[in-house]
């Protein structure tokens, strides 16, 4: 008889020593807020200021991630991948700058257009 369960039927909470869940759980009255105001202090404030120039102090590492930046990443990762495939299209026609900078200076359709297809000629 197996007498290891995957669900935890009564777990304690380890923050508050409550019954009936885990200290991971948002609902939790001890789960561990960051408190944005907190700011942070001269020395860090310098330390990040040398680490970045021009940028704004980073929040602390630990911070969770609110769901609003899990949507943005989310995007941020769409486009990326999207940015991927579009390279990996041009990619396949190398001499498209090339060609390109040739239409740019081409004088008549006919010219254009052999260029265009010298795009697809490998
Ligand atoms: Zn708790």
């Amino acid at each position: 008889m197996c007498s290891i369960k995957t669900k935890i039927e009564n777990p304690v909470c380890i923050n508050c020593k409550e019954n009936g869940h885990l200290a991971s759980w948002k609902g939790c009255p001890k789960y561990p807020v960051i408190r944005n105001n907190t700011s942070p202090t001269y020395a860090q404030k310098l330390k990040s200021n040398l680490q970045k120039p021009n940028s704004t102090p980073t929040p602390p590492v630990n911070k969770p991630i609110p769901q609003i930046d899990a949507d943005i990443f989310d995007k941020f990762e769409k486009n990326m991948n999207a940015l991927k495939i579009i390279n990996d299209a041009f990619n396949k026609f190398p001499n498209l700058i090339e060609i390109s900078e040739k239409i740019k200076m081409a004088k008549t359709d006919m010219e254009i257009v052999s260029l265009l297809l010298k795009i697809f000629k490998h």
